[in-house]
């Protein structure tokens, strides 16, 4: 009974148990927490985070799927049920106690010493903190273990895109490189211009929520398993299949924040409400990698919510939510202002042509620090310079430069690349869906979402973690990850669109 497979699920449901107390915690301290629960907090998490650990790490556990790996009669999801939880197991064990322990108090002083360093943009007070986290991700690393021929900082790629390694996205990165660049220079020759005033207008932060729950009706978002609040930072968080919680903010003077946000989350949100409800609380019902997250949320956000075919059904909804504001816009110039393509300097508001550029800046950076080419010290310069060459703009200072994102102060190296991967799978996503759906664009300008809601449920979300990534892969799209999917997305839409045409 010990070593069985019903005892396996029974400690594989505890620590997810754990994990979403915790979850939901988090969700607490973003939407509603007072800001003096803030203290109290900090303890409860931190100790859920510590029971969780224990348990994943539990010899009990590591003899539980030995017996079930030499179970005969165990089914092929079983099978691969055994297999995940094999590797989180192993990725628990692996990695000593002290170092975790010590990896996230550094990591929660390098945080608020990194928005201290934003807010004066000063790299030099984040500078000693980030070296010793680069330091303690490099122990963790070799702790965690790489492929024969590999580098340290493929074991950080593989705790967000599981099987990904520097040798494998090299190739990928520089073709996303040269197919963006090319793209750029193009329609900056374009005499078409945006206006992009006319999404700076007056947008009531009510109506835009009343377009959001519009939207989140037509993507089919199951509210009865699922919320939409406000938060300083918007994110999803599934806490369990049926109860996947999403936030957004609205700012009155730019309206695809909260709109395109919303439809963003949204994305996630229907992946983690169509996870396996059969093995909830096991790691089959939890999702694939970053990467295939992402795609998801940049499909609905970029290939469906910029389409033309869906605003053509929107347009007039919209017009009649902001009936004053919208006075004199048509939907030709929406379309054009919603898909306004300018290098800039900042990630997160950067266009859908831009922003692969903008993460293969951290990618080459982040290699580069764990092959310790690179000292910490020489980060802003180079960034600097990075920006230059690939994007053709310069920060004046490191709060727009090298400290703009979260991700280095919380030990998150790795995350970056998944992002880029993310808009690559979404454009194979979206060139397979079109050839099973010629018509598509017609069902999207009928408000028709639901097909490509349900395509994504059957190809992608209902597999859980059941296959690698690059076998999923193949399977939805009959070949592995393809950059040029993207490249001829970005042809199809933005040639037209600006009247220019490049290969
Ligand atoms: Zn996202």
């Amino acid at each position: 009974m010990k070593k069985s497979y019903p005892e396996l699920i029974r400690r594989l449901h505890e620590i997810h148990d754990l994990r979403s107390a915790a979850a939901l915690l988090e969700w607490d301290e973003q939407v509603c927490m007072p800001p003096k629960g803030n203290g109290a907090r900090a303890k409860q998490t931190a100790l859920l985070a510590t029971l969780a650990h224990e348990r994943q790490a539990d010899p009990g556990l590591g003899e539980c799927l030995d017996g079930c790996s030499r179970d005969p009669k165990l089914s092929a999801s079983q099978k691969a049920l055994v297999r995940e939880a094999r590797r989180d197991y192993d990725k628990a064990v692996k990695i000593p106690g002290d170092l975790v322990h010590e990896i996230s108090e550094t990591s929660v002083k390098a945080h608020a010493v990194w928005v201290e360093a934003r807010k004066k943009s000063s790299f030099r007070l984040f500078a000693p903190l980030l070296s010793r986290l680069v330091s303690l991700k490099k122990e963790e690393a070799e702790a965690l273990g790489y492929p024969e021929g590999g580098v340290p900082y493929d074991a950080l790629l593989d705790q967000f895109e599981p099987g990904a390694t520097v040798r494998e996205l090299d190739p990928v990165f520089k073709r996303t490189r040269d197919i963006t660049i090319a793209a750029i220079r193009s329609i900056a020759e374009s005499r078409r211009k945006p206006d992009v005033r006319i999404l700076r207008r007056r947008y009531s932060p009510e109506r835009q929520e009343k377009l959001g729950r519009l939207i989140l009706d037509y993507m089919h978002y199951d509210l009865t398993a699922g919320r939409l609040d406000r938060s300083v930072h918007p994110f999803t968080t599934g806490i369990d299949v049926q109860d996947v919680r999403i936030t957004t903010r609205y700012e009155e003077r730019w309206l695809p924040g909260g709109l395109f946000g919303t439809i963003h989350e949204a994305g996630h949100a229907l992946y983690e409400q169509a996870l396996p409800l059969a093995h909830s609380g096991t790691p089959l019902a939890e999702a694939l990698s970053m990467g295939f997250h992402e795609s998801q949320s940049r499909l609905w956000e970029n290939q469906i919510g910029r389409s033309f075919a869906f605003w053509k059904f929107l347009f007039p909804r919209l017009r009649r939510l902001f009936t004053d504001t919208m006075a004199g816009v048509g939907l030709d110039d929406f379309y054009l202002a919603i898909n306004a393509v300018r290098p800039s300097l900042i990630r997160v508001e950067a266009d859908e042509v831009t922003y692969n550029l903008h993460i293969i800046v951290r990618y080459e950076l982040e290699q580069a620090l764990f092959a310790r080419a690179i000292p910490v010290k020489d980060l802003p310069a180079l960034w600097n310079s990075k920006m230059k060459e690939y994007l053709g703009v310069v920060p004046r200072n490191d709060a727009e430069g090298v400290l703009q994102d979260i991700h280095w102060s919380s030990a998150g190296f790795g995350y970056f690349p998944t992002y880029l991967l993310g808009n690559l799978y979404a454009a194979q996503w979206m060139a397979t869906l079109r050839r099973d759906f010629p018509d598509l664009d017609r069902r999207l300008a009928r408000g028709d979402l639901q097909t490509v809601k349900k395509w994504l449920n059957d190809k992608i979300h209902r597999h859980g973690r059941r296959y690698p990534a690059s076998e999923l892969c193949r399977r939805v799209s009959g070949e592995t990850l393809n950059p040029e999917y993207f490249g001829k997305y970005l042809r199809a839409k933005y040639g037209p669109l600006y009247g220019v045409s490049w290969s």
